[in-house]
């Protein structure tokens, strides 16, 4: 009971928010208010009141892009039932069509079979002629029927096509950052362990860099939270732009970046994250529409580089670690493990 009261309780404070700040009351924005007033998802609630707090009103499209950010992986289990709903009625489909053709051409060779005992008989030339005209007639509804049959099979599989789409861009999306566009953890943890399981067998050093922004709580209560998403967003692109071919860039978490290097020695890392770090503290923060310039952000970077025997938990650890250094160390600067 207490439990029913208290869901209701939560279900009514989310209808109010969106009636007050006029937003539609759709499945999606009822989760995200339903979740932030029970307080379930910490990160969420946070996000809501960084952005209030900044005197924004929750407009639909920061709603559709905190749901995209915290229930992503929801709607990938979404898409993943609904294909398989659907792969289930095609297959069910196929398998029914591929019945008929068999249940078919079995009539059709049992005609044919009848047609053959006749033959054995002496037949006078209308008989004979009657005979041909038959087989053929069976002959023209078998293939007219192959024809259809053809067409449906060719409309299933071009459905089971439209379905793998479906489910590899709900699994792209599912592995890409909402705000900044770039892989997110998920996706670093698979990069990470694919990574390493090609380095091991290609015999082929690995480094990792792990870089946080400094001070940014600070940038955020000076400049506000959106000017803080728009940093994110720009640090991202940023990251992206000072590497090539198989490194890969993603967001940790909050502030913090990673960098995969495959192929690339503890040395040539730590070079690349020097440059990283000076391509990012110099570049100045600008809103033109606003005519607004909010200074710079620097990095702190940790370096390390795979050891015989790590694991991927290891070798972030001794990343991490560097990375501490680094702040410990007076941050804007990059650390190399010891
Ligand atoms: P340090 O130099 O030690 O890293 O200091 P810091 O302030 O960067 O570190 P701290 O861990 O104290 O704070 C991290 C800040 O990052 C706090 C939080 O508001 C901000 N942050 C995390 N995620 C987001 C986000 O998605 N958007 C914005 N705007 N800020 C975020
Ligand atoms: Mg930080
Ligand atoms: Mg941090």
């Amino acid at each position: 009971m207490e439990d029913f009261e208290r869901s209701s309780g939560l279900a009514a404070k989310a209808m109010e928010r969106m009636l007050a700040e006029r937003l539609p009351p759709t499945p999606e924005n009822f989760t995200l208010w339903y979740v932030y007033f029970s307080g379930v998802n910490p990160d969420l609630t946070r996000a809501i009141d960084l952005a209030r707090r900044d005197g924004l009103t929750t407009s639909q499209g920061l709603c559709d892009e905190l749901y995209k950010r915290f229930f992503a992986l929801d709607a990938e289990a979404q898409a993943i039932r609904e294909t398989s709903d659907k792969a289930r009625y095609a297959l069910g489909r196929i398998l029914e069509q591929l019945g008929t053709v068999g249940s078919e051409t079995e009539r059709y060779g049992n005609a044919l079979s009848g047609f053959r005992e006749e033959l054995d008989q002496p037949l006078t030339l209308p008989e004979l002629r009657a005979m041909v005209a038959a087989i053929a007639a069976e002959t023209k509804a078998i293939v007219d029927r192959q024809a259809v049959l053809q067409h449906q099979l060719q409309d299933s599989s071009q459905q089971l096509a439209e379905m793998r789409v479906s489910l590899d861009s709900a699994r792209r999306e599912a592995l890409t950052d909402g705000l900044t566009g770039i892989g997110n953890r998920k996706a670093f943890d698979l990069m990470l362990q694919e990574a390493m399981e090609e380095a091991v067998r290609e015999q082929q050093p690995l480094s990792l860099l792990m870089l946080d922004i400094d001070h940014f709580k600070s940038f955020n209560d000076t400049h506000g939270h959106l000017v803080g998403d728009h940093v994110l967003k720009l640090v991202a692109r940023m990251l992206t732009e000072c590497i090539k071919g198989r490194d890969t860039a993603a967001r940790y978490g909050g502030e913090e970046f990673a960098i995969i290097l495959p192929r690339t020695s503890l040395e040539n890392a730590a070079k690349l994250a020097d440059q990283v770090r000076a391509f990012v503290g110099g570049r100045q923060i600008v809103n033109k529409a606003r005519n607004a310039n909010y200074g710079t952000v620097a990095l702190s970077v940790g370096v390390a580089a795979l050891r015989p025997g790590d694991g991927a938990g290891a070798l972030v650890r001794r990343a991490d670690h560097a990375l501490y250094a680094a702040k410990r160390g007076g941050r804007n600067r990059v650390a190399v493990e010891t």
